[in-house]
This record gives structure tokens, C-alpha cells and sequence, in this order.
């Protein structure tokens, strides 16, 4: 962004038109005090917004070029007195430096932007801190997890949401204010004891990521012995052979797609049991365990690692004919043949099996990057409900059904041929068919339409055991309204 371009505003006044709690805010002077990264991307987003801009720093000169023209970069003491809203982007360490600046803040409104480098750092938060350095000022904590990034590319990308909190109605209504008018989604945290959260946010390490991720190293770690015992350990034991070549790519690519079909239906399995749970207790009002309430909110990752999954499996099926011990046993069988003078090898099922398995695992393939594409956040808002859960949902299930066609074409017979138990170990996929198998045999049992009306009253509010008004629409889509009790 040049200079010239940092001057205009991005977001006029106009884009806040009709919101009478936004006018205010717009086109009032902000202070910042700090010249660091966060400083000056706060000063070019508040300049685009159509703020006016003062920073204060301890060297104002050497600074002033950093900023853009149309802010003011002068003294601390000289930027604090020139407006009532602070933003204090400094580190907590140097907060006690400003209490020098304490007559001259007195009275205002100090955002403190500061985060910690651990979680729950410090006994009470960087802003409760402030807070006790600068009594006569009124503290207002946010901001803190929008990056300087996120700040000079503007709100359009990534999070939008800015999270507030303080103790001061007022204030934080100010700078929720500030916060909406540079485009920003202001969250009130409630009051100042929010802060430590608050502050422990930007710390997180994908936390609704770890349950998930840790189910999908299990079940890799898991499949993965199984296939290196059937594949490598099998043959060596059995008939001395080297298969240890197939470790890298042969054993991981028979891993990756059990991986990723398991996964897929532990996406579905915790909805077949809050409905197994519903229609027992005939209540959709009683609490799921705390269990399956975390399974149900972790099935987005879970989705998306399984898609993970599949599009690796793609890749490495892919390159299964590039690797050269696949050329040599290639080259190999055709000498054999040749000695044998074996001239058709034609096997007709083979053929088509082959053929049936590729086409369903690509439109597996595809379904699950159309649920993945549709379960990140900007395409996620773009859909209605009703759009948004015919995807997840019924699309959801239809690539759970093609992924079980394409593991049940992949195995064919071969769960009925003695040669393929190792050690009596069954086949890889026929253990991998047992839970969406499960899956797909429950919904089938849901659809049934004594056990699908019974499900929908539920989820509309009827409970076993009361007598209550309900009102169902009919098979031609009418409402039929009427009256039941307990049991029925
Ligand atoms: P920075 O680049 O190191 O800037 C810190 C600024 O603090 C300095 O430029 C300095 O400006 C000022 N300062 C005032 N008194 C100071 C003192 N005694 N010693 C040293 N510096 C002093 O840090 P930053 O990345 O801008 O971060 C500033 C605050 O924003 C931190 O609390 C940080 O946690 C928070 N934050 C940063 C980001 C980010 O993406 N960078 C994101 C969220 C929150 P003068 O020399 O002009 O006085």
C-alpha cells in the first residue's frame, strides 16, 4: 500500500450509513502509543477507516517516517493529550515506563492490545495490570488477537472478530464502535476478568484440532502394524522374502484410505448416536454425555482430516507406478509369462473391478472436497442452512456410501480366500468396513418412517411421557397439527 493510497479511507462513512451507534466514532481522533509493528499497522487501518491519528513514541523523529502521512507521530506526552482513546501497543514489561504519562491519561480510555509469549503468563492479565498502574484511567482489553498482518491487509481475509472486554459500559461500547467502523466484528467478552482469556486466545495451538489429530495418528499407528504385519512381517516369516521395500509407499497407501474411511464415518457415527439417545429417552432436552458433546463439535476436523487422508491416498496411488520395484516385478512377470508362453492375460473381472474401484474412489474423492471446501467459514456463510446441511449432511452421507462401494470393490472376494489371512488375520479393509457399515445400516434404520416421524417429533419438541401440542408437516409437505400423549 503506498503512502498516498494509506491517507484515503478504505472504509468511509458510508459503510456505516443507517447505523447510528457507529457515527460517532467515525472521523475522531485515536492515539497510539508505541511505534512498533502493531503501532503502525493500527495506525494505517485507523487512517484508511477515516480516523484521525496520533502516535506517541519516545523518539518521534526517527519514527514519524514508518507512519503514514496523514498521522501525527509526536511526543507520548504530547499524542495522550490530544485525544481520549489510547491504544497502548507496547509490551506489558514497559507499561510501568508510561507511568510518567499518569496526570495526562487520567481520565481516558486505554485499549490495551498487549498478549503474553504463555499461557496464563502472568497472576492477573496485562490489562488488569494496566488497570492497577493507571487507576484514574478506564481500560478496555481487545484487539490482541488480531495480528499487525490482519490489521494493515484490512478485515476482508481471515478473522474478523475483535474480542472485548471491560469493566466500563461505556468504553467498551467506544471502542466496539472503533472496532466495527475499521471493519471488524466486536465481541463483548463481558467484564475485565475476561481478560486472562482473552489473553490465552492468540496462545492456543489448534485446540479443537488435538482430539482429532490424535484420532487419526491412532487409527494410522493401528492400521499401519496391521498392514506392516500382513505385507512385510507375513512374508518374511512365512517364505523369507525382503518386502521391506514396501514400507515407504505400498503400506502407507493401504494405511492412508483406511485412515481416511474410518474417519469419515466416526463424522457420522456421534449423529446415529444422539439419535440412538433422542429416540430412547424420547427427549431431545436431556444432555448427550460430555463425550459425545465434544465428538459431535470435533466432526468438522474429523471430516477434514479424513479428506486429508483421501487426497494423500490419491497422490501416492498415483505414483505406485512410478516407483522402480514396481517396474522390475512389472518386467518380471512379463518374462515369466513369456517362459511360460502364456499369451492372453486378459481376466476379464479383474478388468472390470479395477476399473469400477478407480471411477467410485475419484467421485469419493470429489464428494469429500466439496464437504471440505464447504465446511471453511467464507463458504460455510455464504450458504443457508438448509444448503449448508444438504452438503454436510446427505452429500456427507452419499460419499460415506461411494467410499464403501469403493472398499467393497477394492476387495471383491477376497475376504472369502484362505490365502489372503495372514497369521488368520482377515483382510485390511474388511475390518475398516465394520464401523461405516454400522453407519450406513443405522440411517437406513432411521429413514424407515416409523422411526424418522418419531425422530422429527422429538427434534420439534415432543417428549415421551408428556402431553403436548405438535404440528408435523405431512407427506405433501401441509402441516397436520394434533394431540398425543406419553408412548406413543
Ligand atoms: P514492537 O514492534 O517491539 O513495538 C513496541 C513499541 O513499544 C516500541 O516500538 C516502542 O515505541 C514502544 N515502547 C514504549 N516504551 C518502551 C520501552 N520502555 N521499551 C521498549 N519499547 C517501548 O512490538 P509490537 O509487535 O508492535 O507489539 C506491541 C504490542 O502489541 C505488544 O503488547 C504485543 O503483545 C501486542 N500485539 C502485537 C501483535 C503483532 O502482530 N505484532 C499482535 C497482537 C498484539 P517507541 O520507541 O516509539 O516508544
Amino acid at each position: 500500500m503506498s503512502r498516498g493510497d494509506m491517507a484515503k479511507p478504505l472504509l468511509g462513512h458510508g459503510s456505516t450509513e443507517g447505523d447510528p451507534s457507529v457515527t460517532p466514532a467515525y472521523g475522531r481522533t485515536i492515539g497510539v502509543l508505541g511505534s512498533g509493528d502493531f503501532a503502525r499497522s493500527l495506525a494505517i487501518r485507523l487512517v484508511c477507516s477515516g480516523f484521525k491519528v496520533v502516535v506517541g513514541s519516545r523518539n518521534p523523529k526517527r519514527k514519524a517516517s514508518l507512519f503514514p502521512s496523514a498521522a501525527e507521530v509526536t511526543f507520548q506526552a504530547e499524542a495522550v493529550k490530544k485525544t481520549d482513546v489510547i491504544f497502548v501497543a507496547v509490551f506489558r514489561e514497559h507499561y510501568s515506563t508510561l507511568c510518567d504519562l499518569a496526570d495526562v491519561l487520567a481520565g481516558k480510555i486505554l485499549v490495551d492490545v498487549s498478549n503474553n509469549t504463555e499461557i496464563n503468563h502472568h497472576k492477573e492479565s496485562n490489562a488488569e495490570y494496566l488497570a492497577s498502574l493507571f487507576p484514574a484511567c478506564t481500560v478496555v482489553k481487545g484487539f490482541n488477537v488480531v495480528s499487525a498482518w490482519t490489521l494493515q491487509s484490512g478485515a476482508r481475509d481471515g478473522n474478523k472478530q475483535v474480542l472485548i472486554c471491560s469493566n466500563n459500559q461505556e468504553a467498551k461500547r467506544t471502542v466496539a464502535e472503533i472496532a466495527q467502523v475499521m471493519g471488524f466484528t466486536p465481541v463483548d467478552m463481558g467484564c475485565m476478568s475476561s481478560a486472562c482469556e482473552i489473553e490465552n486466545i492468540p496462545l492456543r495451538l489448534l485446540p479443537a484440532w488435538k482430539i482429532p489429530i490424535f484420532l487419526a495418528l491412532g487409527l494410522f499407528l493401528c492400521f499401519f502394524t496391521y498392514n506392516l504385519i500382513r505385507q512385510v512381517i507375513h512374508p518374511f516369516i512365512r517364505e523369507q522374502k525382503n518386502k521391506l521395500y514396501k514400507i515407504p509407499i505400498e503400506v502407507v497407501n493401504t494405511t492412508l484410505p483406511c485412515v481416511s474411511y474410518v474417519m469419515l464415518s466416526l463424522v457420522y457415527l456421534p449423529g446415529v448416536l444422539a439419535a440412538c439417545s433422542q429416540l430412547y429417552y424420547g427427549t431431545k432436552y436431556r444432555r448427550f454425555p460430555d463425550w459425545l458433546d465434544q465428538w459431535l463439535q470435533h466432526r468438522k476436523q474429523i471430516g477434514l482430516l479424513s479428506f486429508f487422508c483421501a487426497a494423500l491416498h490419491a497422490v501416492y496411488s498415483l505414483c505406485l507406478p512410478m516407483r522402480r520395484s514396481h517396474r522390475y516385478l512389472l518386467i518380471e512377470t512379463a518374462v515369466k509369462q513369456a517362459v511360460e508362453k502364456k499369451m492372453n492375460i486378459w481376466v476379464e473381472e479383474e478388468v472390470w473391478r479395477m476399473e469400477i474401484y478407480i471411477s467410485v474412489g475419484i467421485i469419493a474423492l470429489g464428494l469429500l472436497s466439496l464437504l471440505a471446501i464447504t465446511s471453511l467459514p467464507s463458504i460455510a456463510n455464504s450458504l443457508n442452512w438448509r444448503e449448508f446441511s444438504f452438503i454436510q449432511s446427505s452429500l456427507g452421507f452419499i460419499a460415506l456410501v461411494v467410499s464403501t462401494l469403493h472398499t467393497l470393490t477394492y476387495g471383491w472376494s477376497r475376504a472369502f480366500d484362505e490365502n489372503q489371512y495372514k497369521f488368520y488375520l482377515p483382510p485390511t479393509y474388511t475390518l475398516t468396513l465394520l464401523v461405516p457399515c454400522t453407519v450406513i445400516i443405522a440411517k437406513v434404520i432411521f429413514s424407515l418412517p416409523c422411526i424418522r416421524h418419531r425422530l422429527l417429533r422429538i427434534r420439534r419438541g415432543w417428549e415421551k411421557g408428556r402431553y403436548v401440542k405438535f404440528v408435523l408437516p405431512s407427506a405433501t409437505g401441509e402441516y397436520s397439527s394434533g394431540e398425543t400423549s406419553s408412548n406413543v
